[in-house]
C-alpha cells in the first residue's frame, strides 16, 4: 500500500510522472520513520525536521501536519507492519524542465511502509568503515533527495567490503554516509556539533538525552579522523541502524576492536525507550 499523490494505491497502480523534479534536480525533501511494534518512533521529531526542511528548501507542504499525521497512520494500520520503516518524499511536482520553480506546480508526496528487521547482528557485533572526504554541499542538516555523494561513499564502502564511510572536511569528522558518528575517549562522549555540515538525526538527538540521564559528559565540538583512531569506543546512530558500534576504521582497530561498554550501555538505554 502506498500513498501517492492524495491518494492510497497499490505499488502497481502508480504512474510516477518523467516530469517529476525530483527525477530532474533531486528537488525534495524526504523523511524515514521507523516503526516499533505498530507505533511510528519520535513521529513529532520527524515531523518538526520534515517542515524545516521544506521551509529551507521553499517547498510548500502539500497538506496539513495533521492530515500528514493522518497519512502515516493509515499506511501503518493499511501495511500491518510491526517492526520496520515509513519512508516519506515529497518533491517540487511536475514541471517541463527548467531550473527555477514552476509557476503552478503542486509538491508531489510519495509514503509507504517496509518490513525491515532491527540489524541485531551489527548491533552486537559492530561494523567496519573507511574514511573520506566530505564532499556534500554545505546544507547537510536538510534532508534533501539529493544523495550523489551519500551513495558514492556507500559503494566505496561496499567495494572495500566495509559497511559505511566516515566522512571528514580537511580531517575534521562529520558524519557517515547515513548515519551519524559518536566516539568515546576518557569516558567522554564527543560528536560533531548539530550544524549546517551534519543531519540532525533523531537517532542522535535521542542518545544524547540518554547520555545525559546516565551524567556521561558529552562534548558537541568538532574532533579529527586522528582522534577518531585513538577513540576508545565509537559507534554510529540512525533510524535503521540505532546504535551500531563502530569497531575499526581504515584497517585499524578502535579501542580493543569490540563494542565498548559506554556504546553498550547506551544500546540497553535506547532499546528501552521503544520496549513495550
Ligand atoms: N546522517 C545522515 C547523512 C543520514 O542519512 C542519516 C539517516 O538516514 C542520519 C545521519 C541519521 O539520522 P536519523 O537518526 O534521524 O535517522
Amino acid at each position: 500500500m502506498y500513498f501517492y499523490k492524495d491518494s492510497f494505491v497499490e505499488k502497481t497502480d502508480r504512474m510516477i510522472s518523467p516530469d517529476d523534479r525530483g527525477y530532474y534536480f533531486g528537488d525534495g525533501i524526504y523523511e524515514v520513520f521507523r516503526i516499533y511494534h505498530g507505533k511510528v518512533y519520535e513521529q513529532e521529531a520527524h515531523l518538526v525536521r520534515l517542515v524545516r526542511s521544506a521551509k529551507d528548501v521553499r517547498i510548500e507542504l502539500p497538506y496539513s501536519l495533521e492530515q500528514i499525521r493522518e497519512i502515516i497512520t493509515t499506511l501503518v494500520k493499511k501495511s500491518r507492519i510491526s517492526e520496520g520503516t515509513l519512508y516519506m518524499q515529497i518533491t517540487r511536482g511536475e514541471a517541463p524542465r527548467a531550473h527555477s520553480f514552476p509557476q503552478n506546480g503542486k509538491p508531489v508526496m510519495t509514503a509507504y511502509c517496509t518490513d525491515v528487521p532491527r540489524p541485531t547482528d551489527a548491533m552486537d557485533n559492530g561494523i567496519r568503515a573507511i574514511s573520506q572526504d566530505d564532499i556534500r554541499w554545505l546544507r547537510c542538516d536538510l534532508k534533501t533527495l539529493n544523495l550523489l555523494p551519500n551513495v558514492l561513499s556507500k559503494q566505496a564502502a561496499v567495494d572495500h567490503g566495509v559497511q559505511e564511510v566516515v566522512l571528514h572536511r580537511g580531517g575534521i569528522v562529520t558524519e557517515c554516509s547515513a548515519s551519524n558518528l559518536m566516539m568515546v575517549k576518557n569516558q567522554i562522549l564527543h560528536t560533531h556539533p548539530a550544524n549546517h555540515l551534519i543531519l540532525h538525526g533523531i537517532t542522535r538527538m535521542v542518545v544524547l538525552r540518554l547520555a545525559h540521564a546516565l551524567k556521561l559528559e558529552v562534548r558537541e565540538e568538532p574532533f579529527t579522523l586522528e582522534d577518531l583512531y585513538q577513540a576508545d569506543e565509537a559507534f554510529i546512530t540512525g533510524t535503521t541502524v540505532e546504535i551500531t558500534p563502530l569497531v575499526e576504521i581504515d584497517n585499524k582497530p578502535i579501542g580493543s576492536g569490540i563494542p565498548g561498554t559506554i556504546t553498550k550501555q547506551l544500546q540497553q538505554q535506547f532499546e528501552r525507550t521503544f520496549s513495550k
